[in-house]
């Protein structure tokens, strides 16, 4: 049997809003609909302030610079983030700086945080992976003492929650992407949620040149009218999604029956969305057991994208540190699909797949 790890649908209404906004012969980024759009994003997300975006990275880009982050500046950032959330750092011509995470999940872990503080830090960036929550409280209320800002890479964590809150509202600025693989798919976008008026004001005139005033610095980032469409009708279909996203991910647990592996760990009082269900291999042998899943057509975002601790690629090589939670944490986990286009056939031909698979050290 094959897996896809990709949810793929598309809803009448889709079809019907994008024919109005042709039809209405206003496709770019300064039309109703982007209002219209930010306006739901604000309301569902329960944020004062939403800017759509042209794609997450840009997302992370126009918040940046909102938050002052110019050349020379330091940006401090998990090694467990993916490429996606650092290039932007280097775009802007500031130096991202590792920090290693907890032993047990992406949290920034506070005792490498104070070393690498520094006034030259302008913001510090968190990646909750695969929408399990950190514990943003936690971090915001450090931060606070240094009085740098918190910007959220939420473009897997769309409905994350701890402490019944979504994770955005700890953030001065979080950044999502509603990229063809995320849980609100555009095919191509971003956003940014901000409860900061004058945060909401610097990214708004950053992402349309300045608002050409001949002042202020910008370029163009503009979502257009026809991705604000799928995106209008798509929000509300969220809810649905997490909930089956949910259900599956705890058909799957309940039936999995094997000592060594277990879900990654929650933090206190959060909820992840489920865009994955992430898996702990307790085991020297974490990358034999994705080779097997992968052999039996279940794929692995591990596999996928290689993934390890980001100052491991030539890329990022010289901004190197050791981070060694980081490094373990990298090692043993493996991603699973509890997409809603799974069928119950399917997440039992996982459990089966799973359980057959004999690990010893
Ligand atoms: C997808 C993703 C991005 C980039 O979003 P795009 O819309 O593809 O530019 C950034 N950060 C994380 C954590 C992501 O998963």
């Amino acid at each position: 049997m094959k897996i896809s790890d990709k949810y793929s649908f598309y809803d009448e209404n889709d079809i019907k809003i994008v024919n109005e906004i042709i039809k209405g012969k206003k496709l770019s980024g300064t039309s109703d609909y982007i209002t219209r759009y930010e306006k739901k994003l604000a309301s569902f997300f329960e944020s004062k302030y939403a800017i759509a975006v042209s794609s997450g990275t840009s997302a992370i880009q126009v918040a940046l610079y909102a938050l002052g982050v110019r050349s020379g500046d330091f940006v401090i950032i998990p090694s467990t983030a993916p490429s996606m959330s650092i290039v932007s750092i280097i775009e802007l011509g500031a130096k991202p700086i590792f920090c290693d995470t907890n032993e047990n999940d992406f949290g920034l872990d506070l005792n490498d945080l104070e070393k690498l503080l520094s006034s030259k830090v302008k913001a510090v960036i968190e990646v909750p992976m695969w929408g399990y929550p950190t514990n943003v409280l936690k971090l915001k209320k450090y931060l606070k003492k240094y009085k740098v800002p918190l910007l959220l890479d939420l473009a897997q964590a769309h409905g994350t929650k701890i402490n019944e809150k979504y994770l955005s509202y700890y953030a001065d600025i979080s950044c999502f992407s509603t990229h063809d693989r995320k849980i609100l798919a555009t095919g191509e976008g971003g956003f940014c949620l901000t409860d900061k008026k004058n945060l909401y004001e610097k990214m708004q005139s950053y992402i349309k040149f300045g608002n050409m005033n001949g002042v202020d610095f910008g370029l163009n980032f503009k979502l257009g009218s026809m991705q604000a469409g799928v995106g209008i009708n798509r929000i509300k279909l969220i809810p649905k999604q997490l909930k089956e996203r949910s259900k599956n991910a705890n058909y799957l647990l309940k039936r999995i029956n094997n000592k060594k592996i277990k879900e990654f760990q929650i933090v206190k009082n959060g909820s992840p969305n489920y865009y994955t269900l992430l898996l702990t291999v307790n085991n020297s042998k974490c990358k034999e057991f994705i080779d097997y899943l992968d052999k039996n057509g279940i794929p692995s975002d591990i596999k996928r994208y290689s993934f390890k601790v980001l100052y491991k690629y030539p890329l990022f090589k010289k901004y190197s540190r050791n981070c060694k939670n980081s490094d373990k944490l990298s090692k043993n986990i493996t991603t699973i699909p509890v997409h809603p286009g799974l069928k119950r056939k399917e997440l039992d031909y996982i459990i089966n797949i799973i359980n057959n698979y004999k690990i010893d050290e």
